[in-house]
This record gives structure tokens, sequence and C-alpha cells, in this order.
């Protein structure tokens, strides 16, 4: 390949086995899919199953016969493996340390004994989204206070950020920026049980799967400048991001997780997969009316810019 030549595409599917999918899930799996398919690309799923007190592998092999009922496929990932393993982020701890390893050289990275409590009492400014931005109590302990913390309770790791704009151009709905300090704050890499965070699991694993095109749900844009920043600091290629609006019902609510009618098991009880697909080709913009189709139909008609750029409104038809 000529350095001139395109970077062929690679799609990925990264769901959290904490339950049965529903049909947010299901519709980010399916752009996703379309959208890495339609330009002839691979396609990987990997498991992200980093909180192994909320994560089951039941449930991972439950997503992986619910994306198959449906007519997803993928080249590598999940139980199939691939060249690129592992792709259970659980198995992947060694991999992130050493990322870790590389952030402590290149930024300040400094154990937060801060608990939940302290984090609330900070008087620090609240994100829009309404979590809390680290005030920076630990930022500069000095080792001595750090060792003599560590006694009492298991730190996290957090890192520190600059006061600098970190931004991108969403492919769907266009620029984003962020100021890291003021926006962001320091976050953390590792929790104080020792679980990597996702920020930097996703970064990691992006890249070393060679993922180019990154397709999620928009309540994940928000991370995306850290993400950024951290690939910045590992040397790491920026994908292509792709948010795709959140599903909302006709009161303009988000659709809860917890609803029990919109779990895959549910939905596939009421619908053909062809019907389903038809349901998410509508509501994704592809079709004026919900009509049974299959993905690899869907594949040769697909029109990326088709999909709407603000909530989708689920009609109450398809929910009760
Ligand atoms: N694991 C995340 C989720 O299920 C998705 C992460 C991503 O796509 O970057 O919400």
């Amino acid at each position: 390949m000529s350095p001139t030549d395109p970077v062929p595409v690679c799609g990925r599917f990264a769901p959290s086995p904490s339950g049965r999918m529903h049909l947010g899930n299901l519709f980010c799996a399916f752009l996703a899919w379309l959208c890495a398919r339609s330009e002839n690309g691979r396609f990987v799923l990997r498991i992200e199953d980093l909180d192994t007190s909320r994560c089951r592998r039941s449930y991972a092999q439950l997503l992986e016969d619910d994306l198959r009922h449906l007519g997803l496929d993928w080249d590598e990932g999940g139980s199939a493996g691939g060249e690129n393993e592992p792709y259970f982020q659980s198995e992947c701890g060694s991999l992130y340390a050493q990322a870790l390893a590389v952030l402590r050289t290149k930024a300040h990275v400094y154990p937060c004994f801060c608990s939940r409590a302290d984090l609330h009492a900070a008087s620090a400014p609240h994100r829009s989204d309404g979590t809390v931005l680290y005030g920076g109590r630990c930022r500069s302990l000095s080792p001595q206070q750090a060792a003599a913390l560590s006694d009492q309770r298991r730190p996290a790791l957090r890192i520190e950020v600059p006061d600098a704009v970190y931004g991108f151009t969403d492919a769907h709905l266009g620029t984003y920026r962020q100021n890291l300090a003021r926006d962001c704050g320091d976050f953390i890499l590792r929790r104080s049980d020792g679980v990597f965070a996702y920020q930097l699991a996703v970064v990691v694993d992006d890249a070393r799967m060679g993922v180019t095109q990154v397709v999620r749900g928009e309540d994940l844009l928000s991370s995306t400048p850290r993400q950024i920043y951290l690939q910045t600091l590992l040397g790491l290629r920026t994908p292509e991001y792709v948010h795709i609006p959140l599903l909302v019902n006709e009161q303009g609510v988000r659709l809860s997780k917890r609803e029990k009618s919109l779990d895959a098991g549910a939905l596939f009880a009421r619908f053909t997969p062809e019907d389903l697909t038809g349901w998410l080709a509508f509501l994704a913009g592809q079709l004026p009316r919900p009509e049974p189709c299959t993905p690899q139909e869907l594949c040769k008609v697909f029109r990326r810019e088709n999909i709407p750029s603000h909530h989708i409104i689920v009609p109450d038809a398809l929910l009760t």
C-alpha cells in the first residue's frame, strides 16, 4: 500500500455486557455495522467488561446471539477471537498498565484519595451533564503526604489536563471542542479498586485493533476530547468519530435501559429480524416508512447523511 492510499475502514461495536441489549444498543450496533460495511470495512466486536462487578459473560454471549439474530456479523472479536486478542477488556489489564506507564512519563498522573462525598463537597463547578468537575484537591500532594494517605485508603489515579482546547470534527455532528481544564477537569485513569477507566481502555483498544471509525451514541460526545488528549500523549492516531443521536419517546424523554419492552428479548418476541431491521432503518432515516428488510439489503442504499442529527423520536407503536 502506498502512503497516499486511503486506510481501509475498520468499524467496531463496543458494548458493555451489564444486561440484555436494548433498542438503543441495537440501533448503535446497526448503524456502526452499516457505516463500516457500506464502505467495505472490517467490523470488530469488543466486549467492554472492565467493571467485572456489573458485567457477565452470559450477557456477552447473549448479545452475540442477538446481533446474529438481527443479521449483523463481525470479522473479529467476541468469543470468535481474531488477530487482535484479547477482545474482552477484562483480559487487557497488562496492556492498559503499559499505556499508563507511558502516560506517567508524558503528563502528571497522580493518586487521588478523594471519596465520592469529598468530590461532591468540593465547591467545584458542575459540568452541564451534571457530573462534578474535579477541583484538584490531590493534585499537589507531596510524595510523603500521598504515602501517608495510602495507608488509609487505596487511591484512584488521575491525569492532570492542560488549560487547552481539544476538539475534533464529528463526521455527523460537526465541530466539537472542550477546554479540558475548564470543561472536563483532571480525569480518572484507574479507579481506586484497580479497575482501569473506560477513557484509557477505549483509546488503547481502538488503536491496537486498528479501528478507524467509531460510531457510537451522542452521550459519549463529551468524552471524545479526553480520548483525543490521551491519543495525543500516547502517539496514537485519532479515528473518525460519528456520534449518533439518542432515541427518545414521543414525549422527548430518553428511552430507559430498564424498560423491559425494549430489551432485545422482548423486541425479538414481537418482531421478526426483518421487521425490526425495517424499524431501525426507518429511525435511522434510511427508509420513508418501516418496511421489512435485511441489513445486507440496506448496505447497498445506506446514506450516512440521512441519519437525523437531533434526537430520534421512537413512535409509541414500536414501544408498546
Ligand atoms: N462500552 C460503551 C457503552 O456500552 C461504549 C463505548 C464506546 O463506544 O466508545 O456504552
